[in-house]
């Protein structure tokens, strides 16, 4: 396949804004070259074959038209789950804070989740992030009452829209031992099946991969971590937990009153932390906590819209980030659009500090460089920057910038143009998934129909 004619931010080692380039595609959906000249009239490809006339055919050339093509955007942390609870109503008084949150929704909609359920929310769920660019989610799936094959049914659907994902299941104590063990049995048999990832090793088959998903401290028990810990041991080395970690002061507060310790010290201490982990949010984490996170070599996801919407508290980005740590971004289910993620991650930090100087270097490295940087050396998966090598994961922006654009304005641009601008492609391992803003994979407004059917009758359970 070859892409003509756009203007391409590559995000690669050379951070260069090229005005009018081509982006060639292999078939194996690795970029192969990217530069000018390369798809004119097809030409420019005799150099990749001895005979010129096999050209590439009309179907598989897309003319950008000078739109502004970069990576794929990457949801570091998100709970497709949640997708059916749009619109939602809770009975009763509004809850008062986030445990409260947590028992009266997302803890009585999981439980009400059966097998359609998990796959149609999915499926809607991920329609919606490739239309917003999104091309890889960091998934934790919870369904208490339809544990296992869950997994499955959210491969299943990551696979018919043609997303690449990292899936598991969120294990906790909440609904008893027999529900945990359940839990840790179907991280271990998904692991085992897809593998966690490192360039597509396992069934996987290039774009799904798995990690072992843990809810948090605060429902799960020195018995089911270790568990956990010993199931992980199990599925190699490679395998890591994917973990909520000190969302809320009541985790800590718990971990505290508890174990004597912060949340990070509990988890490290059970051998929960490692290289190998996602911790999602560390909102209240010590200046201690910070500093074993960066040397235990923690991977965390940020999830800016989320800590607001539940009113948590502002992680604090910029010493997580100077200590070292990796620090990504996620949705944590809130919304399918990353740009959002991307402004408010930008705007806290600056609330948060009280200083206009901040957040820039911050929200772009968490938004562009570290989510990618945590896919890849988490998972394998090679994503994330326009360069021969590179998964073909990219999108096509209707966007025609106004002022003069490169490598050294881009947060500029970034932040005022391209995060608004509509999505008209998207290309997932070099298969086009959306299409002159529709999505080409499913039909998005059956599923779309569909969706809505499954969520009337989960309401009436709820
Ligand atoms: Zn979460």
């Amino acid at each position: 396949m070859i892409i003509r004619n756009a203007r391409v931010v590559t995000l690669d080692a050379d951070n260069r804004v090229l005005d009018d380039a081509d982006v060639v595609i292999g078939d194996d959906g690795a970029i192969e070259r990217v530069g000018e000249g390369l798809g004119a009239g097809g030409q420019g490809l005799g150099s990749l074959t001895p005979n010129p006339q096999p050209l590439t055919p009309a179907s598989d050339v897309i003319d950008a038209g000078g739109r502004l093509l970069m990576p794929a955007l990457i949801n570091c942390h998100t709970h497709l789950y949640s997708t059916l609870a749009r619109g939602i109503s809770l009975p009763g008084r509004p809850p008062r804070n986030f445990p409260e949150i947590l028992k009266k929704l997302w803890w009585r909609l999981d439980r009400a989740l059966n097998p359609d359920d998990v796959y149609y929310s999915a499926l809607v769920g991920l329609v919606d992030a490739a239309k917003n660019g999104v091309g890889t989610l960091v998934d934790h799936h919870s369904s208490p009452n339809a544990i296992a094959g869950s997994l499955d049914l959210i491969e299943r659907a990551f696979r018919e829209v043609g997303l690449r994902g990292v899936l598991c299941y969120e294990t906790s104590d909440r609904d008893g031992p027999a529900k945990a063990r359940e839990a840790i049995a179907e991280n271990a048999r998904f692991l085992d099946r897809v593998g966690a990832g490192r360039g597509g090793r396992g069934a996987g088959g290039g774009t799904i991969a798995a990690s072992f998903g843990l809810h948090a401290s605060f429902t799960l028990s020195d018995r089911t971590l270790r568990a956990a810990v010993e199931a992980l041991r199990g599925a190699g080395p490679e395998a890591g937990f994917h973990i909520h970690v000190a969302e809320d002061r009541s985790d800590l507060e718990h971990a505290r009153r508890r174990w004597g310790k912060t949340v990070v010290r509990r988890l490290r201490d059970l051998g929960v932390l490692g290289d190998r982990a996602l911790a999602a949010h560390c909102v209240h984490v010590t200046a201690g906590d910070v500093a074993s996170l960066a040397k235990l070599g923690v991977k965390v996801a940020h999830n800016p819209q989320s800590n607001s919407n539940n009113a948590v508290g502002v992680a604090r980005l910029l010493e997580l980030l100077a200590a070292g740590v990796l620090v990504g971004l996620g949705s944590d289910g809130y919304t399918p659009r990353m740009w959002e993620e991307f402004k408010t991650a930008f705007h806290l930090q600056k609330v948060r500090t009280g200083d206009p100087r901040v957040g820039y270097a911050e929200a772009y490295a968490v938004a562009l460089l570290n989510n990618r940087e945590i896919v890849r050396r988490l998972w394998g998966f090679d994503v994330g920057r326009v360069a021969p090598g590179a998964r073909a994961d990219l999108m096509l922006v209707d966007y025609h910038p106004p002022t003069p654009l490169g490598p050294d304005n881009l947060f500029g641009h970034l932040l005022f143009g391209i995060a608004d601008a509509p999505l008209d492609t998207l290309i997932v391992d070099g298969r086009v998934v959306v299409r002159d803003h529709r999505c080409v994979t499913v039909d998005e407004r059956a599923v779309a129909e569909r969706a809505r059917r499954q969520a009337k009758a989960l309401w009436a359970r709820f």
